[in-house]
C-alpha cells in the first residue's frame, strides 16, 4: 500500500476525509503550498508547521536541474534534505519543461529541452521523470504527461491525450519495477520519523515531538504513491475517455491536469465536475494548479480532495493580499497611515501583530520582510479557507 484515502463524510458532491501517507496524515480537502526549489519562498519550515501546513509540493524540474536528484538522494531524500518530515508531493517536471525551458523537442520517447538556468541540454521521459521522483522520495509522485495547450483543435487534443495515456502506462511500468529504490524504503514503520539534522534546544524538542519527528500511523504505508493524470482539453467526451482509460491503467490517485490554462472559469468548473463523475470514489482526487480562494472552495465542494497553486505565494511577493474583505494591494498610498490590521477577520500571526501602514512601508521600501510577512498571511488565508470548507462538509 502507498497511500490510503479514508472518506469520513460526504455532503452533496463534497467529501471530507484523510489521506494516509508514509510521512503522516493529511486532512482533506487540502490546499498544498508550492515549495518550488525545496522551499516555500520566504517561509521557514517551522512557520509552515505552525500555520498547519500538512503537505507541500516540490517541483521536479527545478530540483532535477539544481541541486540535482543524485545530490538530494545522497542526502537522504527531499524530506531530510529540506528538514520537512511531513508529507510531500512532487510533480513530474513536464509542466515546467513546457512552460519554462527553451528549445523543446517533443517525441514519443520524451522531451528534449534546454535548462532555463545555463542552457544545458536535458532529456525527460516517463522513465527518467519517475526515476527522478523516486530519487527525490516524495510521498506522492505524478505520472509524466503532456499538458495540452489552450486553445487546441480536436485532432491535436486527441493526439496529446493518447500520448499522455501511453506515457502514463510507461510511468506506471517504471514505477512498479523501481519503487523499492526510494531513499526511505525498507525503513521500519516510524522511521519515516526523520530527526532534524539540527541541534535543537531541548525545550523546543520537548514541545513538539511534531517538530522533529513524525508520528507514523500504525502500519504506515512504506512505498510512494503514483498518481495518474487525466487530460483531454476542454471536451467533456475526451475527458471522460481519458479518465476511464487512466483508471484502467490503475493508479493510487487521480489528478485532473490541463486546466487553468487560459480558459473561462465556467468551463474549468464544467470540466472538473464532469471529469469527477468518472473517477473512483475510494481514491484521492487532485486538481492541479488552481486557483483563487473562492475557486478552491468551489472545487472542494465539487469533490476535489487536493489542490495546489502558486497564486497565494506569488501574489504575496507582489504585494497582493487576499482578505475576508477582498483583495488588498498593500502598495497603495491609502494604507500609509492605516493602523488597522491587514484583515480584521484573520487570526494569522501577521494580522495579529502588524498594521497595514507597516506592511505598506516594508513593501514600498523593498524590504525582504515584506515578502515574508505577505506570504505568511496569504498562505494562512488559503489554509483557513480550506479549514472552513472542511468544517462545512
Ligand atoms: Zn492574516
Amino acid at each position: 500500500m502507498s497511500v490510503e484515502m479514508q472518506v469520513a463524510v460526504t455532503s452533496g458532491q463534497a467529501r471530507r476525509g484523510r489521506l494516509i501517507t508514509p510521512h503522516g496524515n493529511v486532512e482533506t480537502p487540502v490546499f498544498m503550498p508550492v515549495g518550488t526549489q525545496a522551499t516555500v519562498k520566504g517561509v521557514p519550515q517551522d512557520v509552515l508547521e505552525e500555520l498547519g501546513v500538512e503537505i507541500l509540493l516540490g517541483n521536479t524540474y527545478h530540483l532535477y536541474l539544481r541541486p540535482g536528484v543524485e545530490q538530494v538522494r545522497s542526502l537522504g531524500g527531499l524530506h531530510r534534505f529540506m528538514a520537512w518530515p511531513k508529507p510531500l508531493l512532487t510533480d513530474s517536471g513536464g509542466f515546467q519543461v513546457f512552460s519554462l525551458s527553451e528549445l523543446r523537442k517533443v517525441t514519443e520517447e520524451g522531451v528534449t529541452f534546454r535548462s532555463h538556468l545555463d542552457g544545458s541540454s536535458h532529456f525527460l521521459s516517463p522513465e527518467s521523470s519517475i526515476a527522478a521522483q523516486i530519487g527525490l522520495g516524495a510521498d506522492i509522485i505524478m505520472a509524466f504527461d503532456e499538458c495540452t495547450e489552450y486553445p487546441a483543435d480536436a485532432a491535436r487534443v486527441r493526439a496529446s491525450m493518447e500520448m499522455t495515456l501511453r506515457w502514463g502506462k510507461r510511468s506506471k511500468k517504471y514505477f512498479e519495477d523501481h519503487k523499492r529504490e526510494v531513499p526511505w524504503s525498507g525503513s521500519p514503520p516510524g522511521a519515516g520519523a526523520l530527526t532534524l539534522p539540527l541541534g535543537l534546544p531541548s525545550a523546543y524538542e520537548g514541545e513538539a515531538g511534531s517538530a522533529g519527528r513524525v508520528e507514523a500511523p500504525t502500519q504506515a504505508p512504506r512505498t510512494q504513491a503514483l498518481f495518474g493524470i487525466v487530460q483531454g482539453g476542454m471536451q467533456p467526451g475526451l475527458r471522460q475517455e481519458s479518465a476511464e482509460r487512466t483508471v484502467e491503467i490503475g493508479f493510487d490517485g487521480y489528478a485532473i491536469g490541463g486546466l487553468s490554462v487560459g480558459e473561462p472559469r465556467s468551463l474549468t468548473r464544467e470540466i472538473v465536475e464532469s471529469t469527477l463523475e468518472h473517477l473512483p470514489k475510494d481514491k484521492p482526487h487532485y486538481l492541479m494548479g488552481v486557483g483563487t480562494p473562492e475557486e478552491i472552495a468551489e472545487y472542494a465542494r465539487l469533490g476535489i480532495d487536493m489542490m495546489d497553486c502558486v497564486l497565494p505565494t506569488r501574489a504575496a511577493r507582489h504585494g497582493l493580499l487576499y482578505t475576508s474583505e477582498g483583495k488588498v494591494s498593500i502598495k497603495q498610498a491609502r494604507y500609509a497611515g492605516d493602523e488597522g490590521p491587514l484583515d480584521p477577520g484573520c487570526p494569522c500571526p501577521i494580522c495579529r501583530r502588524y498594521s497595514r501602514a507597516y506592511l505598506r512601508h516594508l513593501y514600498a521600501s523593498n524590504e525582504v520582510l515584506a515578502q515574508v510577512l505577505n506570504t505568511i498571511h496569504n498562505l494562512s488565508f488559503y489554509l483557513d479557507t480550506m479549514r472552513r470548507v472542511r468544517h462545512s462538509i
